[in-house]
């Protein structure tokens, strides 16, 4: 197993403290990943200060090439990439084959296109006797952290953007799924020029500080937790730097009475539970109307009790565990704390075995401010509360902290874009959720983040509007 990191075009060991890593299945150790040490780390971000001053001048053409070899050598080894992925996060093998794979991998050639779309304002004679053009030019060395729920994916949204726009990537992969990235760093390494993309593996308290407090970093870019997010700005105040982050969310997902329900709870039953919840955009809080809110609650109920879950490997499996004891206990506490005042109708438990499997649950009668309703659970867990008009809905989902993913689901085509022009959140779905494509954005509002991973957008976060006059004589 691809265990080293890749600093400066050079695969190494890294010298600081191995750190187990366990396949969530079954609890047990598949590796041992050498985190970087501080000084690793500096090496890093120094070579992509150095290979920033050439990779910052090549054309658009050149780093679309490069992302395009890249994209071809990701689907040639993708059984491969998909293996490390399922054995390090738990989740189903043929999940991550179907799923991940083919928008990792065009995610890149996506962006390889990106990179020659990217234009300014036409020149002109604003000032007599003087030409004025505008340029969009890279920002400089970016460090990149990624979370551990699409470890190969959300590499690919934090080094493809970057990279097209012409900057150089330090990329520090969560801890606690390290292997994908690190075999992707060694692919990487026969395809970029030494020093564009350097990643590290490490805790995020000691390595990831390091990385993006480091002076030479001009742009931060997290997808994470919201508390991560947060040091990411301390970091960028301390010298003042470009920062772009995509955290947590809450997805409310709201059913009017002429909504099709049954589409609805089919889209909870795959999307709720897909990679055991741990998604950003997890359809999670259900918001119903009182009319529909009785059928609702039983036909989710139903159709989620039937959702197998098992092993990687397993036939039919179609949910894995969530990633770690500790993730299981604070989902599992979100749930025990809500039995008081709302009604656990499916699920609710852990699983049998030594692995991490903690049931597809459902939780009716919530109300609309309760803890499990507001909070990011993270993990397999649905709740459904009533509302009575669109006037509620839209207030009591503008009034989470979160401004990430959302759905609407009605008939009514005024009311669905009434409803979704009202919505902070950066995108919302009607009569579906879930749908990512690379051509439009992963845009986050409020505590959600800032900016958007994907589509010509994701640019901006890399880029620096910069304005060239000439005068005539
Ligand atoms: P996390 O914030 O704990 O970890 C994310 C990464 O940040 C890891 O690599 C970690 O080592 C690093 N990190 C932690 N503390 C750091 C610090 N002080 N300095 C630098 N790096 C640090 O998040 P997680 O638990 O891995 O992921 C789950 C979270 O990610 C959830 O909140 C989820 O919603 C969010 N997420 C958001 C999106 C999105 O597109 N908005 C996508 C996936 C996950």
């Amino acid at each position: 197993m691809q265990d080293k990191l890749l600093i400066g075009g050079e695969l190494v060991a890294g010298e600081g403290e191995a750190l187990s890593v366990l396949d969530p299945a079954t609890g047990q150790e598949v590796a041992a990943v050498a985190e970087a040490s501080l000084e690793q780390v500096d090496a890093a971000v120094r070579a992509a200060e150095e290979a920033f001053v050439s990779w910052s001048r090549t054309t658009p053409g050149e780093r679309a090439q490069h992302l395009l070899a890249l994209a071809d050598a990701i689907e040639a080894h993708g059984a491969e990439l998909a293996g490390l992925e399922s054995l390090d996060c738990g989740k189903p093998l043929a999940s991550a084959e179907a799923d991940e794979m083919p928008l990792t991998i065009d995610v890149f050639r996506f962006m390889a296109g990106a990179a020659r779309t990217m234009t300014g304002s036409a020149a002109g004679e604003y000032v007599e006797g003087h030409t004025s053009m505008i340029r969009r030019d890279p920002v400089g060395p970016v460090a990149s952290i990624a979370p551990w729920n699409y470890p190969l994916m959300m590499a690919a949204w934090k080094l493809a953007a970057p990279l097209a726009a012409g900057c150089t990537v330090v990329l520090k992969p969560s801890e606690l799924t390290p292997l994908s990235t690190l075999r992707l760093g060694e692919i990487v390494n026969g395809i970029f020029p030494k020093g564009v993309v350097n990643i590290v593996a490490g805790r995020g308290a000691t390595i990831g500080d390091r990385l993006i407090n480091a002076p030479a970093v001009e742009a931060i870019s997290v997808t994470g937790s919201p508390a991560t997010g947060m040091a990411a700005m301390r970091a960028a105040a301390q010298k003042i730097r470009h920062v772009h982050l995509e955290l947590g969310g809450k997805a409310p997902v709201i059913v009017f009475d002429d909504a099709d329900i049954d589409a609805v709870v089919e889209t909870l039953r795959g999307g709720s539970y897909f990679n055991a919840g741990q998604d950003c955009a997890q359809p999670c809080r259900v918001m119903a109307s009182a009319k529909v809110y009785d059928r609702l609650v039983a036909d989710t109920a139903s159709a989620v009790g039937s959702i197998k879950m098992g092993g990687q490997r397993e036939d039919g499996v179609e949910m894995g565990p969530v990633i770690s004891a500790t993730q299981r206990e604070r989902v599992s506490g979100f749930v025990e704390r809500a039995r008081g005042s709302a009604e656990v109708v499916t699920g609710g438990g852990s699983g049998a075995g030594a692995g991490f499997f903690y049931e597809p649950t459902v939780i009716a009668n919530v109300a609309n401010d309760a803890e499990i309703a507001c909070q990011e659970v993270f993990g397999p867990v649905v709740t459904i509360s009533r509302f009575d008009d669109a006037e509620e809905a839209v207030a009591w989902a503008n009034a989470s902290q979160y401004g990430l993913a959302s759905s609407v689901w009605t008939r009514d085509v005024g009311r669905a874009m009434a409803v979704s022009s009202r919505l902070r959140y950066g995108f919302t779905w009607v009569n579906t959720h879930g749908v990512g494509t690379p051509e439009m954005p992963w845009a986050a509002m409020k505590g959600s983040g800032t900016g958007c991973d994907m589509s010509v957008y994701a640019l901006d976060a890399y880029t620096a509007i910069r304005h060239v006059m000439v005068a005539h004589s």
